[in-house]
């Protein structure tokens, strides 16, 4: 039963043989590896460290490290629209994409494009090896996270050539475990001046840089408040040309959320077959839960939340997967999934009662995840307003 809940809930057009036997290898690695050290890996410590390093260990042995890293600097150069048709699989667990060596793909294709020289030469093989970790620092505790033009950080170009960072980011996700951290800096003019903003990278072992504390998202861990106290770095560091940070930002950005709205298609399916099962296999004395009339709305609204997200999804990756302009498909599917993943994972918690909001199950950890997506990488109603001006065409 509960196969044919999760067939239902997925319904789309598949690829093509070699990607389909590709994306159940990916899946079979998440579902038996990844998933049951999920508890584990959540806690982080050393106990997390070690099963993280294990399943990387085991992700190479079993061929799918890395596969949608450039070939050049040690990936599988899977292409990106293929990639793209795996990564609902891949995602399905939040820690799947570091246990098969895709979570830098933002950081090599921006260093890979924007990057000078040694910086190619320095980090790209060894991040994609999984030996240095990199995190994006853009928003800040004193300056709104939507609107960046008003960044206070600041980048000041020394007589050597090399750049001095000040100021203080937070919500930076992996932070006190990077190698390397991206800071949008102001380097010129001042706030709301867009064009005076640069992107700049930061080894975190520079003097003056330094993890300030944790900041538990409802109650889980893995976002850092760090500071810049007069960080230099060599001039070289400088990402990209000066004052272009918020066009390579968008760039990240746009492949970013459409990678995240698959991973929370996947997250959404989990809760979705687990809501299913739950409400086939609990009985009181009127029979299981699933003749409740009141629990089959449930199932029908979250198939109906799954089903009718995932076209959009897949429109954005297909736009993102082709290189086209996709900032309406993107923003679409970046308020649906995030949405989604929130009812589908609340309403699998209502259906299992208490055991829903207890250890046992992965429902908590989905519907915080659901919970923080409508606000990460841009709020809702940034993307609200941004689409509906695009379609009116107004300013
Ligand atoms: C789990 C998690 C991980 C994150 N990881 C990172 C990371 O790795 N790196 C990083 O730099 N940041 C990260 N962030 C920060 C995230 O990107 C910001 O929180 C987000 O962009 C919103 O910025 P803000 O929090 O400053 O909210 P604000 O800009 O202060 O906005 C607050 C609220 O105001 C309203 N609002 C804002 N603008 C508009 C508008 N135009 N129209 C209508 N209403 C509006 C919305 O309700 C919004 O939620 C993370 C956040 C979370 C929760």
């Amino acid at each position: 039963m509960v196969g044919s809940a999760g067939s239902a809930g997925r319904g789309r057009p598949g690829p093509g043989p070699d990607a389909v036997e590709l994306t159940e290898r990916v899946a079979d690695f998440v579902r038996s590896r990844v998933v049951p050290l999920e508890s584990v890996l959540d806690s982080g410590g050393t106990a997390g460290r070690a099963a993280m390093r294990s399943l990387r260990a085991r992700a190479m042995d079993e061929g799918l490290w890395a596969l949608p890293l450039p070939a050049e600097f040690g990936g599988q150069g899977l292409a990106l629209p293929r990639y793209l048709q795996l990564a609902e699989a891949e995602g399905a667990s939040d820690h799947g994409p570091a246990a098969l060596g895709s979570a830098p793909l933002l950081d090599v294709l921006m260093l890979r494009r924007h990057g000078r020289t040694r910086i190619r030469d320095q980090y790209l093989e060894r991040l994609v090896a999984g030996e240095l970790r990199a995190c994006y620092a853009m928003t800040e505790p004193d300056a709104p996270g939507t609107d960046p033009s008003m960044t206070s950080t600041r980048a000041v170009r020394e007589s050597d050539g090399s750049w001095t960072v000040s100021g203080r980011k937070w919500f930076t996700s992996r932070a006190a475990d990077a190698d390397l951290v991206t800071v949008l800096a102001r380097t010129d003019a001042a706030p709301p001046d867009r064009a005076g903003l640069s992107l700049l990278l930061v080894p975190t072992d520079s003097p003056g840089f330094r993890v300030v504390r944790e900041l538990p998202v409802l109650g889980a861990g893995g976002q850092w408040e760090i500071a810049l106290d007069h960080v230099t770095v060599p001039g070289d560091h400088l990402i990209g040309e000066r004052g272009r940070a918020l066009a390579i930002a968008g760039e990240r950005l746009q492949l970013g959320r459409t990678l995240r709205c698959l991973r929370w298609l996947g997250q959404a399916q989990r809760a979705f077959d687990l809501m299913c099962e739950r409400a086939n296999t609990r009985s009181g004395s009127r029979g299981p839960l699933s003749g409740h009339q009141l629990v089959q709305q449930h199932v029908f609204e979250s198939l109906l939340a799954v089903r009718s997200t995932r076209p959009l999804v897949h429109e954005a990756a297909a736009r993102i997967g082709a290189g086209l302009d996709a900032h309406i498909e993107v923003g679409l599917a970046k308020v649906a999934a995030a949405r989604m993943l929130q009812q589908v994972s609340d309403a699998a918690i209502q259906v299992h009662g208490a055991a829903g909001l207890g250890p046992d199950t992965p429902l908590p950890a989905l519907f915080r995840t659901g919970r923080a997506a409508r606000i990460l990488d841009g709020p809702d109603e940034l993307h609200i307003t941004s689409v509906a001006r695009r379609v009116l065409r107004s300013p």
